[in-house]
């Protein structure tokens, strides 16, 4: 695995020390994790420098955001190479009703789907909730 400092570069963000330390930690999840999650691991970091943290992320498609349908947005890494300003990857979301993890299932990609004349799609979002492999044994 590429280390934290060389990814942000490669995706044209600047790797000051705090960006370094969320993206290790972005690294270390099995799954998807809210603002509050960052936080909770940072707590001598406020909220606002962690949220622009995770902005810059994500505008330079370091990190997508989930709707899991919790309504709190969660947050995890992109494992595609980098291409600047663009998420390359759609794959599936598995939210598990039981643990209320959410994970990407990258190797999972959302179907092509065909939308009426006229209609442009921007952003997919496919959520399948239901209960994961820990859950389920
Ligand atoms: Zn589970
Ligand atoms: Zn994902």
């Amino acid at each position: 695995m590429k280390n934290s400092e060389k990814q942000l570069r490669d995706s044209g963000i600047r790797p000051t020390a705090m960006r370094i330390l969320v993206h290790q930690f972005m690294q270390d999840q099995s799954s998807a994790v809210s603002l509050t999650a960052v936080e909770d691991n940072f707590e001598r970091s406020d909220r606002t420098t962690l949220y622009r943290t995770l902005k810059t992320f994500e505008d330079k498609c370091l990190v997508h955001q989930i709707d899991d349908g919790t309504g709190i947005p969660k947050y995890a890494l992109c494992k595609h190479d980098a291409v600047e300003g663009k998420h390359g990857d759609l794959h599936l979301h598995f939210h598990c009703t039981q643990c209320n993890q959410t994970t990407c299932l990258t190797e999972h990609r959302i179907p092509t789907i065909s939308l009426p004349d006229g209609f442009v799609p921007e952003d997919i979002n496919m959520l399948v909730k239901g209960i994961c492999d820990n859950c389920n044994l």
